[in-house]
């Protein structure tokens, strides 16, 4: 394994073979358009490939170069060619957004599969979680809902994925990792279905909606139980700093509901690329984990 420049050993190690992290952008960026169209076609039940992308406006089906990730936006100058209403900015930040997610996985530290995990299969695993879990944001931000079928295959490919590095290691890695990560997701469906119910005791209204216990299931299957634990504390977090500055700029009223799974994969992304130990140290806990 030691001859694979890959090793995730030192953060600087992909340098090794400098156009990797370009090469990893470009795949990233076009994943990225890829998964506008999951976000913009899933929920209206549209297939994922035909017919090929076109305005959403009128229709008309777009040219080669308006498919190129990022720059195909920049040539059209962010408006439809034929109807010339406006191409929305999240496609190219979406694009970017993905392409960078991507690099960040080179050098990330996931240490949620255990400490023998080897980054062949780590760096993979990954991008899926990545190119995943980008799609349920999108469109939670756009509907505050979730599609159920990508909730429930992301908590079995979470626990596929977790036996297949777990066995990989040894057998009794491979036992423990899939039991862990089976009660972390049953146990973060629960836990998050738990505080809705509370919260809807106390406020009178449902607190979380039931996909946000669902995505929190698919990232304990993924990251198991401790660091789901660190990924549901640092989406709270977000969501009550973005409740906050939603609030200040006047974009959210009182009491209205924002979407919440944005939040946990914001969560759930940087406990995967930066590792547990990582947050443990921010938030003053040693880290013999
Ligand atoms: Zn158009």
């Amino acid at each position: 394994m030691s001859a694979f420049p890959l090793s995730l050993g030192s953060p600087l190690e992909p340098l090794v073979w400098p156009p990797l992290p370009i090469v990893v952008a470009l795949v990233g960026a076009c994943v990225g358009s890829f998964l506008n169209v999951v976000a913009w076609r899933l929920p209206r039940q549209e297939s994922l490939v035909m017919p090929p992308s076109h305005c959403p406006r009128c229709g008309t089906r777009l040219a080669w170069f308006e498919n190129v990730p990022v720059f195909g936006w920049l040539l059209i100058r962010g408006s439809c060619r034929h109807c010339h209403r406006p191409v929305s900015f999240r496609y190219p930040l979406v694009e970017l957004l993905c392409a960078g997610l991507w690099v960040a996985a080179l050098l990330a530290r996931p240490t949620a599969m255990g400490g023998g995990a080897s980054p062949l299969l780590l760096l993979p695993a990954g991008w899926l979680l990545i190119s995943w879990l980008i799609p349920l944001a999108l469109i939670d931000l756009d509907r505050l809902w979730m599609p159920e079928p990508m909730l429930r295959w992301g908590v079995v490919l979470g626990l596929a994925v977790s036996a297949a590095i777990g066995f990989s290691q040894d057998a009794d890695v491979g036992r423990a990792l899939l039991f862990s990560h089976l009660l972390a997701a049953g146990g973060g469906l629960l836990a998050l279905e738990g505080l809705s119910a509370l919260g809807e005791k106390l406020m009178g209204r449902p607190a979380l909606g039931l996909g946000d216990a669902k995505l929190a299931a698919l990232l304990g299957a993924w990251l198991g139980p401790a660091s789901l634990v660190a990924a549901v504390a640092l989406a709270v977090l977000v969501g009550a700093i973005g409740g906050l500055i939603g609030r200040l700029l006047g974009l959210l009223q009182r009491h209205q509901p924002f979407a919440f799974g944005p939040c946990l994969v914001l969560g759930g992304l940087g406990v995967w690329l930066m590792g547990l130990p990582f947050w443990l140290r921010l938030a003053g806990f040693p880290a013999t984990v």
